[in-house]
């Protein structure tokens, strides 16, 4: 049995402040059902961390592929882990986009942090010219071979599908697009990692809110949300984490 994890990714929103919503999250939802994850801007990690207690984990948005060194604004895995993160969102597609990020980054990125004791939640994704020319399957298949490392496991990662058309633009594919790329993903792993690739987590990202969440969570192979406005209010996101 997997069990499932809404995870939200602050983005580059929240100042000290909003741990005010942390705060009520935990206060509504103390010992959640699934695994809950909250993604916020470095800044944030260690002081979130602490308003979370064991109620939820905190993790951050990237993570370098090296562990020190002269590499100016970055963050290793083991800063994340000192700050009381235990979870890296790694080749989310803003960052495959603004920082013309390769699998082969996005990959060793995964790497350090799984060699760091993180869990990468790794991120993968169609534009919306790339579905419309049918290549959707296509584009998920290359992104999970060559963004996942070969030591893959239930444990240590997370894979999220998040179509880039549907992010932060309020359209969500149909329940049997979700379906069809959950599955096709589920396929893929099991073929590569065996019965590890049938406990790695699958999420669906891309503009879920607490109104569509119950109808995404019962579709086949999704294994939680990656939320990424939905997940900056305490109501929104109970109401997701509720759904699970
Ligand atoms: P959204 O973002 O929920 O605001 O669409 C999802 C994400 O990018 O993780």
């Amino acid at each position: 049995m997997r069990t499932k994890l809404a995870a939200g990714n602050w983005k580059m929103n929240g100042l000290k402040a909003d741990l005010a919503e942390v705060e009520a999250l935990v206060a509504a939802h103390p010992s959640p059902l699934c695994d809950v994850l909250l993604c916020p801007p470095a800044t944030l990690i260690s002081a979130m961390a602490q308003v979370a207690g064991a109620s939820l984990d905190v993790g951050a948005q990237d993570c370098h592929m090296k562990g020190s060194g002269a590499h100016t604004g970055d963050i290793s895995a083991a800063m994340i882990a000192d700050a009381g993160g235990s979870h890296a969102i790694v080749g989310h597609s803003e960052r495959r986009a603004d920082h013309h990020e390769s699998d082969v980054m996005v990959r060793a990125k995964a790497e350090a942090a799984i060699e760091g004791g993180l869990i990468a939640v790794i991120c993968v994704g169609e534009t919306e010219s790339q579905r419309d020319a049918g290549e959707t399957l296509t584009i998920i298949g290359n992104q999970l071979k060559g963004s996942l490392p070969d030591h893959a496991t239930a444990a240590n990662t997370v894979v999220a599908y998040e179509p880039v058309w549907a992010i932060g633009t309020g359209r969500t594919p149909t329940l049997e697009q979700i379906a069809e790329v959950h599955d096709f993903m589920r396929n893929a792993l099991v073929k590569r990692f065996g019965a590890e690739g049938d406990g790695m987590r699958l999420l669906y990202g891309g503009s879920v809110k607490p109104s569509n969440a119950t109808e995404i969570f019962a579709v086949s192979n999704v294994d939680g949300a990656l939320v990424g406005g939905a997940s900056l209010k305490a109501a929104d996101f109970g109401a997701i984490i509720a759904a699970l």
